[in-house]
């Protein structure tokens, strides 16, 4: 179907959720996504963190085909091998003792969430069932999670929200000891925060967090939905920043393109869900897990976490290179293949000019251009982005488009 039918078509049938970029994308291949008129780009996107392994990398398909040739779906009435097997991986290369699945990253802090509720009322009684949440924090979607996420715009509308949150700004630990109460079940944060704008915990921040709320006995939730999966260098950012939380989440990434969420706690935590307090049909379906089983072995056996770790440097490098060359940027700031450059104009003028230049982009927040290609990215393809950013901010200049603050 012609792209400007299926626009047509989008704005007829579809709930308007979405400000979509006016491209049909129909196929990928590595860190490469073309278009319906053939077009190819580079994918700096990657689904928003999802294609970890990037388009159609062999052994995700295959897993995937022979996954779905043998059994898609078998309730979690019965047992089934690849939800136990990845389990066990992501178990051997965590903090964690057990893992819950479901489908989604706003699903898998809908567990984290209710865990850290449960663990609140058996160990310390019905009054302690508060989570302390980040501003301008994302975790989500879903009723609970909006109300987790310390963005107004996102909760907007949706009142009356869920009870039993309170919200600190980024990395002020006072903030948190004096929210800190009686009441306070959980502190639940991003160690970088992707939809807010890419903001990095300070280390000192976390270390201070993670002794506080071992004194206390409040849980530490670290949502890794967005930072997991090799996307900073690791498998799980909090490798890098020298503190374990209790609970973790995870999805993104995870299945590499196929939904999947995961909710990862330790054993004293996962204790409090006992059959029948949590649930999610498609939860850790055999298709879904034989896909993150094959992300993980890729991840874990092969070369890419240290491909990842190298050409986030060299992405976070030909990034600052192009703020010293260019007064429009402001900042640049992440960690890996999660970078993010905030700009003095607004971002989405020059996710639209990328996309004429053949670069998938996105923004997030209104002047932060986020980068979080597939693992696989080159040397080469930064260099094409780098390049690009910097012949734009040349144009937008030139054509006195840009006036600064
Ligand atoms: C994307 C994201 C979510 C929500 O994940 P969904 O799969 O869209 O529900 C939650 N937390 C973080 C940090 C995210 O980046």
């Amino acid at each position: 179907m012609p792209t400007e039918e299926l626009k047509d078509d989008a704005a007829k049938y579809l709930m308007q959720t979405y400000a979509r970029q006016p491209v049909s994308i129909v196929r990928g291949r590595g860190s490469k996504v073309y278009d319906l008129e053939g077009r190819e780009y580079i994918d700096f996107v990657g689904g928003i963190a999802v294609n970890i392994l990037g388009h159609g990398h062999p052994d995700l398909v295959q897993a995937i085909q022979r996954q779905a040739a043998q059994l898609i779906h078998v309730s979690n009435l019965y047992y089934t091998e690849p939800q136990v097997k990845l389990a066990q991986i992501l178990v051997d290369h965590s903090f964690a003792d057990r893992v819950f699945f479901c489908n989604s990253g706003a699903e898998a802090n809908e567990a984290a969430i209710k865990l850290a509720r449960r663990y609140g009322h058996e160990k310390h009684g019905a009054g302690r069932f508060e989570i302390i949440t980040m501003k301008n924090s994302f975790h989500g979607r879903t009723l609970a999670t909006i109300t987790a996420t310390g963005q107004e715009k996102v909760q907007k509308g949706f009142e009356p929200l869920m009870p039993g949150f309170a919200y600190a700004p980024f990395n002020d630990f006072g903030a948190i000891e004096s929210l800190i109460s009686d009441k306070t079940a959980a502190v639940m944060l991003e160690p970088i925060q992707g939809e807010g704008g890419v903001y990095v915990a300070d280390e000192e921040y976390l270390k201070n967090l993670r002794e506080l709320c071992t004194q206390k006995d409040i849980l530490l939730i670290f949502d890794e939905v967005q930072t997991g999966m090799g996307r900073t260098g690791t498998l799980f950012a909090y490798e890098q920043l020298g503190v374990e939380p209790d609970v973790m989440t995870l999805a993104k990434g995870l299945g590499g393109g196929v939904p999947i969420g995961a909710c990862l706690a330790k054993d004293s935590v996962a204790a409090v869900f006992t059959p029948g307090t949590h649930a999610s049909t498609f939860g850790g379906n055999p298709l879904a897990c034989a896909a993150a089983l094959a992300v993980c072995r890729v991840l874990l056996e092969g070369r890419m976490l240290e491909q990842a770790k190298r050409m986030g440097e060299y992405l976070a490098k030909g990034l600052a290179d192009c703020k010293d060359r260019h007064r429009v940027v402001r900042d640049v700031r992440g960690r890996g293949l999660l970078q993010g450059m905030e700009l003095d104009i607004d971002a989405k003028a020059v996710v639209a000019d990328c996309l004429a230049r053949g670069i998938l982009i996105n923004a997030t927040s209104e002047r932060v251009l986020r980068f979080v290609p597939p693992l696989v990215i080159t040397q080469r393809e930064i260099d094409k982005l780098v390049d690009t950013l910097s012949a734009i901010f040349n144009q937008r200049l030139l054509a006195g488009k840009d006036t600064h603050h």
